[in-house]
């Protein structure tokens, strides 16, 4: 196949990858994004939800919270679509150092992250299933984010300016010709076809995986420390603040409402392998007795589900064995003409979901650099396709529209209100028979019943549109059935039981899915 040449290649198809296409497009740059994947299926689509205020580092990690609020406040403008305005709390249960709270407080002033300390019984008139015996409360602007709205806005935003975005495309080699790397070779992972992308510059975006692709460079010691950390989502929206334990961070602090469901997290558990995605029972045990102490009663709403994501945490200095928590969330580019000797290549790692805006314009400005050009940044003021006149969503906003044209559409997806006529719109759109990239682009299947009513349905669609034979739309849908077990089955326990047990019912039992050709 006749190679592909640009300006920018850009590895890794998660926030800051996508950043890092956008930002450049917006400078002039053609740019080509390659993912071994769909876009955010790495750490990004797997994360926790929270458009961090900065609160959760003021103590530990002051540069880390600066950079957060200072994000936090244009993401919020420029991708609004992407945002819901939860706000959030800093709250003290009986389990936290009382005296974190003063310390909490000044952090907050002494970086620039907006808190007031409000009286707890307002606390919890607005929010009255927090535990009770909760001492201080703090407001900070915490909120929640879509990755998929956020990633594909700025994948889209690369396209509409000459960018071309190659999804299952995964780098197998990277091309050196001397001290000099000159592109890469990627696979797609839906033909097994071999294509080579000659660029000028090459910038490695691949997250936890970013040391393999600069050893397939040939630089050593490009230090990640992957840390995974799992997520457990409640059937529930228990509470509609982002809640966190004021305390210095640790596991299971953070309760977030997205959408329909209420997540909790995380924990940081340092892995050899980024795509490691074990789930130990006894992770799942700590991390619902942790929901108890912000929620009492939390354990009786419904677990639907568990994942896990995998932090790239980056540090080049650190000895072996170092405990993941204390690794900064900052970010670091890696230049490694100044590194290692090698020019036009660029590593940027580490950094949050939240400063993914701040990375890709640290990392572009250093392309600029390398080439001896000035190209200002304009991100901050860029706004997201999707996200024009629009404000932040609001929840129950799919339900309003729908109301108002209650007979002319059918509702395929009940939990997430998804009509009929938006999932044939982004079927189309998006040119999959893969029902997985359907749920990121919608969150089809994402609500209570896991897919139970609506997959069944959304097959049926998408076999009728697209003119598949039985055979693709059957393997679809077992392809999206395998997909969701996987974070099913380890929190099977109480009413998800029953609930499990309803949709093996629709599936087998209706469907006789394990017997189905294909
Ligand atoms: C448990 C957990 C909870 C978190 N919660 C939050 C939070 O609430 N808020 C927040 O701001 N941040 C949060 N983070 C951090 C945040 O999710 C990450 O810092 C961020 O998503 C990383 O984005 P990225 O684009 O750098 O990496 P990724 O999203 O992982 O993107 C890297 C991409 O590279 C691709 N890739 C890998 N190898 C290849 C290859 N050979 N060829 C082509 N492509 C390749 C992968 O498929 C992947 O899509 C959390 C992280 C974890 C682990």
């Amino acid at each position: 196949m006749a190679p592909l040449s640009t300006d920018l290649l850009v590895i890794g198809g998660g926030a800051t990858g996508a950043g890092v296409a956008f930002d450049a497009a917006l400078r002039g740059f053609d740019v080509v994004l390659v993912d071994r994947a769909d876009l955010a299926e790495g750490t990004s689509g797997r994360f926790h939800g929270l458009l961090h205020s900065g609160g959760r580092y003021v103590v530990k990690d002051p540069n880390a919270a600066i950079e957060c609020i200072g994000e936090n406040r244009i993401v919020r403008e420029i991708a609004a679509d992407a945002i819901e305005d939860t706000g959030g709390f800093f709250v003290s249960t009986p389990w936290d150092d009382p005296a974190y709270a003063d310390r909490f407080a000044q952090g907050c002033a002494d970086t620039g992250v907006d808190c007031e300390e409000i009286p707890v019984a307002q606390a919890l008139r607005e929010e009255p299933r927090l535990n009770p015996d909760i001492s201080r409360a703090f407001r900070v602007p915490d909120a929640n984010v879509d990755a998929w709205k956020l990633v594909w806005g700025l994948a889209r935003g690369a396209q509409e300016r000459g960018g071309r975005i190659l999804t299952y495309h995964e780098v197998v080699g990277v091309h050196r010709e001397g001290d000099e790397v000159t592109g890469a070779r990627v696979r797609d992972a839906r033909t097994g076809d071999e294509l080579d992308v000659e660029a000028a510059m090459t910038v490695n975006a691949a997250g936890a995986w970013a040391h393999h692709i600069a050893e397939m460079a040939g630089i050593e010691g490009v230090r990640i420390l992957p840390g995974r950390g799992i997520m457990i989502a409640m059937n529930h929206r228990l509470v509609n603040t982002v809640v966190n334990r004021c305390q210095s961070p640790t596991d299971g602090d953070i309760l977030v409402p997205i959408r329909t469901v209420s997540v909790i997290g995380t924990t940081d558990v340092h892995t050899d392998d980024p795509d490691d995605h074990t789930v130990l029972q006894d992770e799942v045990d700590a991390m619902l007795d942790d929901g108890e102490k912000l929620v009492p009663g939390f354990k009786r709403a419904r677990a639907l589900r568990v994942w896990t994501g995998v932090r790239p945490l980056f540090e080049d200095a650190k000895e072996e064995g170092t405990d993941t928590r204390d690794v900064t969330r900052a970010h670091a580019i890696l230049d490694h003409v100044e590194r290692d000797g090698v020019k036009r290549f660029l590593t940027i790692t580490g950094g949050k979901l939240t400063t993914y805006r701040l990375m890709a314009k640290d990392a572009v400005d250093a392309v600029c650099a390398q080439r001896g050009e000035t190209r200002p940044c304009t991100t901050s003021t860029a706004v997201l396709p999707g996200s024009a006149d629009r404000g932040p969503y609001l929840l129950g906003e799919r339900l309003e529209r729908k109301e108002e044209h209650l007979r002319d559409d059918q509702l395929v997806c009940e939990c997430e209100m998804i009509a009929r006529s938006k999932l044939e719109e982004v079927m189309r759109r998006r040119a999959t028979t893969n029902l997985d990239d359907i749920r990121r682009s919608l969150r089809l299947g994402m609500g209570p019943c896991q897919g139970g009513f609506c997959i069944p349905r959304a097959t049926g669609i998408l076999h009728a549109m697209n003119g598949m034979s039985h055979e693709e739309a059957n393997a679809s849908l077992l392809g999206f059935l395998r997909e969701r077990w996987k974070g099913v089955w380890p929190i099977l326990y109480g009413d998800q039981v029953r609930q499990a047990r309803l949709d093996d019912w629709i599936f087998q039992g209706v469907l006789d899915v394990e017997h189905l050709p294909g």
